[in-house]
């Protein structure tokens, strides 16, 4: 995990948020590669789950939503860590994750105060006034987004049922503590859907929704052996879950939640409708059914766990070679471009040439003219580049380059016009 992290760093991949202050606990800044490898992954989960499917239907919401939405959901009430405090160092845990007959973990003592719930929301205020009218929330789930426009899309579109509404965007939670790299962080993105089905067609549509999930997880180069369904049993599910699994991976810290699938029958919605006095319900095409109010399943999948399981896996020690072995489709940079040597005017000018063909035919590529060709084939492999093409004397006679294979290391001598 450090090496991982370190790499995350060195690389400009992931930096700590604010690092220049002295950072902000639970907040993480992209660099320029891992900018281009968070959106290469939301951007393919977007694909695959919404453009090439006929049943889906994006949305982006506002983050900062009427604070009725919050209270609908549950979330006002209940979303809430307990949380413990040292009372002579002031140091503050979750209660659920350390035992208090234990010592203070930081100062040594045992004087604990009582346990309370702790409200994991960050609030905020809307407009110049600052009073209890005016509190509203930082998202803490993408969710409820997607529940406050069902009826905007059933208005704008009358699909038929099954159908779902994904979102992807930030959410914010004010853990208590924030812990393993981007793993827990305050500040993250969520990629979710909500799958709206008749009540008596649930479970199979779960079923095809756990499949989905597994070939997404395929495609981000994810092994099917760390995955694993954790049935949540009934006295761990929220009381209007009929079923839920999390779907858990082996993370370097651990055999943790990646992402979760539940079946969250008509709770929303009758919330929803409850708190707006709008109705929800579904009016079938058949006109012999009676109207009703959808049930609902929802994948749940966080961005950040997603990339520290790609990362994870990406991983690759082989000798004194160390390369993350991406899926090309999400790797941040397609391909280095470098002339054999830097001092060779004709060299450069054919690579700049190769570079710039590249570039516009719309290929994420990288230049690089520094050290030998060996020192440059392993700062790509580091930072997971399919390809490295190197420009050489045999290019200027007869138009070819060779390129250079990440993961077998092979090189190949290949047309230029070939190589896009
Ligand atoms: P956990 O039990 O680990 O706190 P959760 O069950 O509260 O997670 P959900 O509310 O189901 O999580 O959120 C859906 C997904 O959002 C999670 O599976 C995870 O991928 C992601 N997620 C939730 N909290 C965080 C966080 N603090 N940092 C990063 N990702 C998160």
């Amino acid at each position: 995990m450090e090496e991982i992290v370190s790499l995350c760093k060195r690389r400009g991949f992931i930096y700590q948020g604010s690092e220049i202050y002295g950072g902000l606990a639970g907040t993480w800044d992209y660099g320029p590669l891992g900018v281009e490898l968070k959106r290469n992954v939301m951007n393919a989960w977007w694909r695959f789950f919404v453009e090439q499917r006929d049943d889906m239907y994006g949305v982006d919401a506002a983050i900062i939503m009427n604070p009725k939405t919050w209270v609908a959901s549950g979330h006002t009430a209940t979303f809430s860590d307990p949380l413990v405090e040292c009372k002579n160092c002031h140091s503050r845990f979750r209660a659920d994750k350390i035992d208090l007959n234990d010592k203070c973990p930081v100062c040594g003592q045992k004087d604990w105060s009582e346990v309370r719930q702790f409200n994991m929301m960050f609030e905020t205020n809307v407009g110049p006034v600052k009073d209890d009218k005016s509190t509203a929330y930082l998202r803490p789930e993408t969710a409820q987004g997607i529940f406050t426009n069902y009826k905007n899309v059933l208005d704008s579109f009358y699909p038929d049922l099954p159908f779902g509404i994904a979102q992807t965007g930030k959410a914010f939670r004010n853990e208590i503590s924030p812990r393993d790299f981007i793993f827990r962080s305050r500040e993250f993105e969520q990629m979710e859907i909500e799958y709206f089905v008749d009540p008596e067609a649930w479970s199979e549509n779960f079923d095809k929704l756990l499949a989905d999930i597994y070939k997404f997880l395929d495609q981000m180069g994810i092994p099917k052996d760390k995955i694993h369904e954790l049935e949540v049993p009934e006295a761990d599910r929220a009381h209007y879950s009929k079923r839920t699994i999390d779907i858990e991976f082996d993370f370097p810290i651990g055999r943790e939640e990646l992402l979760g699938l539940a079946y969250r029958t008509d709770f929303d919605l009758q919330n929803i409708a409850r708190e707006s006095g709008k109705s929800m319900e579904y009016r079938p095409k058949d006109t012999s059914k009676q109207p009703f109010v959808p049930h609902v399943i929802e994948p749940s999948f966080g961005v950040e766990r997603l990339i520290m399981a790609i990362l994870t896996t990406a991983y690759t020690q082989d000798g004194d070679r160390t390369y993350l072995k991406l899926p090309k489709s999400i790797a941040p940079v397609e391909k280095v471009v470098s002339p054999l040597l830097k001092n060779k005017p004709e060299l450069v000018s054919k690579a700049c040439e190769v570079y710039d063909s590249l570039k516009t035919a719309g290929q994420k590529v990288m230049w690089d003219d520094s050290g030998n060709i060996g020192k440059r084939y392993a700062k790509a492999d580091e930072i997971g580049v399919p390809e490295c093409i190197v420009v050489d004397f045999t290019t200027l006679e007869d138009d070819t380059i060779t390129i250079r294979d990440r993961d077998t290391t092979e090189q190949k001598r290949v047309k230029i016009s070939e190589i896009s």
